[in-house]
Parts: C-alpha cells; structure tokens; sequence
C-alpha cells in the first residue's frame, strides 16, 4: 500500500514509522520546513522513545521518506491520512479544524485514481461530512471514500500503543474503504487485527467518548484523594481497592495534580461544546472540566501549606515540566499552572526536566532551569514533584535533605512513601494519603 501521511507531529511521525514498519511505502509530509529538514538530516523533532531507531531503518529500507510537497506522495497514495493539529480554538474551546480543512483542500487537488482520504486527527463528529464536502466541492472528478480512524496512542509509549493497539476504529459504510483501511492495518495481527468498523459519525464520537471517560476516571480519584486527606484514608489503596473490581478496571486511577497533556484537555472542551451544538448537555463531562482546572492551582496552594502558608520569598524546586513522564510535550502541562500559581504567591521557582526543558522555556520563561535535579534542589525550601520521571524514583533522600534549605517535599505523584521520608526526616506532602509534619 502507498501511505501519504499529512502531518508529521506525535501522532503523523509515529504512524507513519509504524506503517512502514508493516512494509507499506509511506511518505510522511508537513507544512514545516524545518521539521522535514530535521528529518532529512536524520534528526527526530520529537521526544517518543524508540522512534530515532524506527525512522532510521525504514528510512534506510526505503520505505520511509519526507517532504513538504503534499503533490506527488497524494497523487501516487492508495491512503491519506490526515493527521494534523486540531487544538481548541481561542475564546470558545470547538476543536479548531482550519488544519483539518485546509489540508483535504490541498489534498482534494492532487487526488488521482480511487484513493481513500481517512481522518486520523480527533474530529468533531459530521466533521468527515465536511471533509467529504469540501474534497468534492474542489475536485468533482475525484474517485474517493472519506474515512475515520481515530487515533489512541499515548505519547511516552506511542510505538508500542500502535503496533499492539486494544482496537483500531474505522468509520466508514464504504466497502472499498474498510478494505483499503483493513489491508493497511493487516500486518498488525497474523490472526484477525482488532478492527472494529462503524459509521463514520461513531468512529469520530467514539475518540471523544474514550478521552471523556478517561478524563472523568482521573477526576473521580483525585476528587477521592482529596476526601481521602480530610478522613485520613490512603488514596493508593482505595484504587487498588476499587480497581481489582473488573467492572472498574485499575488503570486510570492513580490521583495526581489534575489531568493534562495535548489531548485531554482539548477533546473534554470540544465534546462538550458538540453536545451543546446539538442540544445535549454533558453533565459530567462538564463537571470534570471544571473540577480538574480549579485542581490545578490548588495545588500551589497544597505547596504553599506545606512551607507554612506563605510562599513569599521562599525557593521552590519543581521536578518534572512535561505533562508526563518520557515525553517533551508541554501542551497544557498541569506544571504551568502550578508554576504560575507560585510564582503569584511570590515564590521563586526554578525546574529541572530531562527532556522538557527547551519546550518549558516557552511557556516558562520566568523561571531558572537547571540541568541536574540535585543542583535545582540545593537550597530550595521545597521540592514539588510534579512528573514521575523514573530519575525521581529513587533519589538520594539523604543527599537531597542535606542540599535544601529546608527539607519540604510536596509529591504530587505520589512517588514516595510517607513512612520512608519521615524516616529521613522530611515535611512530606502527597496527594490523597496522610502527611508527614
Ligand atoms: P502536532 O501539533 O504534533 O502535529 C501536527 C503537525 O501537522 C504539525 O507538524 C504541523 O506543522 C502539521 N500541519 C498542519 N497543517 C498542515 C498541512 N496543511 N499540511 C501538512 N502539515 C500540516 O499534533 P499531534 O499531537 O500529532 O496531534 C495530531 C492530531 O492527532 C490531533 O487532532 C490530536 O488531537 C490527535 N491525537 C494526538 C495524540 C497525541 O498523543 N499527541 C493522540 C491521539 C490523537
């Protein structure tokens, strides 16, 4: 199969690999110059574990290769697939579809032969109807199904989510479509591949609903750890609790500082506001917005507790800016609003990241960085572990308390045991379990 991939971000650079990987010949395409000129060069725009090594091989195989130029690579594709930005738009939080639209216009042009232009990026629903509308408004000869298939990859693990994904949705009544789209994902699976064919307008609230219902997990344990605070109870092992109860399943249930990250956020917005488009209220959906953004600054205040109640003046360490742990994403990290709340509360901050660093100074620039966690620690009146990288899983707790100037740490990941840091003589926070004074 020939793959025209549009959009080479975490999700289009990945599935693109990945579907090379599988033997497909796929050109991978974006608008940015200096992203293709990256890759010409052998370099990874992005931080994803394994994905250098993944571009490298099938680049070298021939399978893989790069441009600006969506032409030739749409003209020769027996797929398209659209996997561009669609971040919320300013001022009212629809999903903003000007990517979305201006690539099936470019790609509508350059269609020859039956080709089947499918929708990776998270789309409001009847967008596909508008997709199809706009390809055949440009190019009446065009020969083409419009499809959905939403993608389900996390970043930090994204290769191994696409090779071995729980289901692959593809939304299309098209008979040629599903073939086309059932061929590509073949070689995932030497049995039958786990995909689920729907209606295109299921596939595209299909994407929403998953996200919502994550979100909504994460919101309900951390709504429970705070209740947990106040009655004494361990958060930790109430999820265990729940979470070996098949029914409810033990993922997703870990409480922290507020649900993050360049999906989150942005598909709760946007399916809210689909449902108020068509007369529906989310309720919930739109209970666990709200609740997970008021969390966010909460939080300064939890650190501002733990040195006492004013912050002014004093020294705050954050480890970890990205919104988690083994990727350089920044989008809507729970740590900017944290930061922001603690620089107003007039704390100076400084952070250490191991990948995130030169993404945080965009959206941090206020702040000091420094390349060594220990180095950012030293005296600081409190540490805020804002992302579980695995290089805070095991600090040197002695080491640490001696470089502070006052031992606080506020762990918001709940990466450390009370009971081990009040045994190294610290004032510890966490979320959702007692404290330690
Ligand atoms: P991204 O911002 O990393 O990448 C989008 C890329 O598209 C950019 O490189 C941009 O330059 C390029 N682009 C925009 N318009 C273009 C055009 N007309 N022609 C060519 N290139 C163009 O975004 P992402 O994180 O990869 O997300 C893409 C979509 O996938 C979004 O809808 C997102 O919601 C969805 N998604 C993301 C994830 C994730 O973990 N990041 C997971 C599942 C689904």
């Amino acid at each position: 199969m020939r793959i025209a991939m549009i959009g080479t971000g975490y999700v289009g650079l990945v599935s693109g690999a990945c579907f090379a990987d599988f033997g497909h010949q796929v050109t991978c395409v974006d608008k940015d110059e200096s992203k293709i000129a990256a890759l010409h060069r052998g370099e990874i725009p992005i931080f994803e574990p394994g994905l250098d090594a993944l571009v490298a091989t099938n680049v070298k195989a021939k399978r893989l290769d790069f441009t600006t130029d969506l032409k030739q690579p749409v003209a020769d594709a027996d797929a398209v697939f659209i996997a561009v930005g669609t971040p919320s738009r300013r001022g009212d939080g629809h999903a903003d579809l000007t990517y979305v639209y201006a690539a099936a216009r470019e790609i509508a042009a350059s269609l020859t032969g039956f080709t089947v232009v499918v929708t990776k990026s998270t789309v409001p629903v009847g967008t596909g109807d508008e997709v199809e509308r706009i390809i055949r408004e440009t190019n009446p000869a065009a020969d083409v199904v419009v499809a959905s298939n939403p993608e389900f990859l996390r970043e930090g693990a994204a290769i191994r989510d696409f090779k071995w994904p729980d289901r692959i949705v593809v939304g299309t009544d098209d008979e040629r479509g599903r073939k086309v789209l059932g061929d590509i994902y073949r070689p995932l699976s030497l049995n039958q591949a786990p995909v689920m064919y729907t209606a295109r307008r299921t596939a595209e609230l299909i994407k929403y609903a998953a996200n919502a219902f994550l979100a909504t997990k994460i919101t309900f344990i951390n709504e429970v750890a705070d209740l947990a605070e106040k009655v004494g109870a361990d958060v930790q092992e109430v999820a265990r609790g729940i979470g070996l109860d098949n029914r409810i399943g033990s993922k997703f249930l870990h409480a922290g500082p507020g649900f993050g990250g360049s999906c989150f956020p942005k598909d709760t917005r946007a399916l809210i506001k689909i449902a108020q488009d068509y007369d529906t209220q989310l309720r919930i959906v739109e209970s666990v917005l709200a609740v997970n953004d008021n969390r966010k600054r909460a939080m300064a205040r939890k650190v501002a507790h733990a040195v006492g109640g004013n912050l002014r003046g004093k020294t705050v360490a954050v480890l970890g800016l990205t919104f988690k742990p083994e990727t350089d994403d920044m989008r809507e990290a729970p740590s900017i609003p944290l930061v922001t709340g603690l620089l107003d509360m007039g704390a100076k901050v400084r952070a250490h990241d191991p990948v995130g660093i030169e993404q945080a100074k965009k959206e941090l620039p206020e702040i000091a960085y420094y390349d060594d966690p220990y180095d950012c620690a030293t005296g600081a009146d409190a540490i805020v572990l804002v992302t579980e990288w695995v290089q805070y899983r095991a600090m040197d707790l002695d080491r640490l308390k001696q470089v502070m100037a006052s031992p606080v740490v506020v762990d918001l990941r709940n990466v450390y045991r009370p009971e081990e840091m009040a045994a190294h003589g610290f004032v510890y926070e966490s979320v959702g379990r007692p404290s330690v004074t």
